[in-house]
C-alpha cells in the first residue's frame, strides 16, 4: 500500500470515529434492542366491527370521563396524575409521567378504550406509542406491558406491535381501527404467583381483545416485558395498573371508560 493511499485511510478512520463518539452509547443500546426484535410473520390484519363496551353494575371504575382520582403520577405516590381530562376523556400529558392506579391488584378483568389522533405523526415505535402495564411492579416501565401503538398501515418488529405482549409474544392479530377512531381492550389478567424464597410459582397469564378480536388466548408470560435482554420473573404481590406516557413528538394518545372487575 502507498503512503498516499494509507494517509487518505488514517483520515477517513479520524473522521468517521470522531463523530461516532458523540452517539456511541445510544447505538450500541440500539444494537442491543435490535436483537430482541422480531418483524415476520406478521399477524393478518382483521377489521374490526365498532361496539364500546359500558361498565358492569360491580365493577371498579378507573375512569369515566370527570377525574383522576383514580389515578397519581408513576413518580411519586404523593404526586398527582398529570394527564389533562377535558370532555369526558383523558389525554397523556407530554410534560408529565405515567399514570398509576392509586388501587393495588391481583388478577382482575379490565376494560379500556384508547384513541390514537387523527393527525398522528412518526413512525414504528414512535407511532402512538403508550401501553398498559397489567401490573407495575417497579419504578419506571418495570412490570407487564401490552403495547398500545398506531398499527394502522404502520409496520414495527411484530412482537412490539399493539396487543403484543412487550417483546414477547406476537399477537394473533392487527385489529387496528385508523388513528382518530376509539379502540377497546379488554384484558384478562392472572398475576403470577411467588414462593416465600421469591422463586416463581406459577407463572402469570393474559387474555386480549382489540376491539371485539382475540389477540392473545390465555397467553403464558415469560417474565416482566423489557426492552433490552430477556424477560425474567421478580417476587411482587398486588401491584397497581400503569398507563404509559411513551413520550414521543408525534401526537399524544387519549383514554376512556376505563373500568376493572377484580377476579
Ligand atoms: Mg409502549
Amino acid at each position: 500500500m502507498n503512503k498516499k493511499i494509507v494517509a487518505m485511510l488514517i483520515a477517513a478512520l479520524s473522521f468517521s470515529l470522531l463523530f461516532a463518539q458523540k452517539s456511541k452509547t445510544d447505538s450500541l443500546r440500539e444494537v442491543e434492542a435490535a436483537k430482541t426484535e422480531v418483524w415476520a410473520p406478521e399477524p393478518p390484519v382483521i377489521t374490526p366491527g365498532n361496539s364500546p363496551q359500558g361498565a358492569p353494575a360491580d365493577a371498579i371504575i378507573l375512569f369515566d370521563g370527570k377525574n383522576l382520582d383514580q389515578w397519581r403520577s408513576e413518580k411519586d405516590s404523593m404526586m398527582a396524575a398529570g394527564w389533562d381530562v377535558f370532555n369526558g376523556i383523558m389525554t397523556v400529558n407530554k410534560k408529565n409521567a405515567g399514570i398509576v392506579t392509586k388501587k393495588r391488584f391481583t388478577d382482575y378483568q379490565v376494560h379500556l378504550e384508547w384513541r390514537v389522533p387523527e393527525n398522528i405523526t412518526g413512525k414504528g415505535q414512535g407511532r402512538g406509542n403508550s401501553g398498559i402495564f397489567l401490573a407495575n411492579t417497579g419504578a419506571g416501565d418495570e412490570g407487564y406491558e401490552i403495547q398500545i401503538l398506531d398499527n394502522y398501515n404502520n409496520k414495527t418488529y411484530v412482537n412490539g406491535q399493539a396487543g403484543s405482549v412487550y417483546k414477547q409474544t406476537i399477537p394473533l392479530a392487527n385489529a387496528c381501527k385508523k388513528p382518530g377512531e376509539w379502540q377497546t381492550y379488554d384484558i384478562i389478567w392472572t398475576a403470577p404467583r411467588f414462593n416465600e424464597d421469591g422463586s416463581l410459582k406459577t407463572a402469570a397469564y393474559v387474555t386480549v381483545v382489540h376491539n371485539g378480536v382475540l389477540l392473545q388466548n390465555h397467553t403464558e408470560i415469560k417474565g416482566e416485558t423489557v426492552w433490552i435482554g430477556k424477560p425474567f420473573y421478580k417476587a411482587h404481590g398486588p401491584s397497581p395498573i400503569k398507563l404509559q406516557a411513551h413520550g414521543d413528538p408525534s401526537e399524544p394518545l387519549s383514554f376512556r371508560n376505563i373500568w376493572l372487575r377484580p377476579l
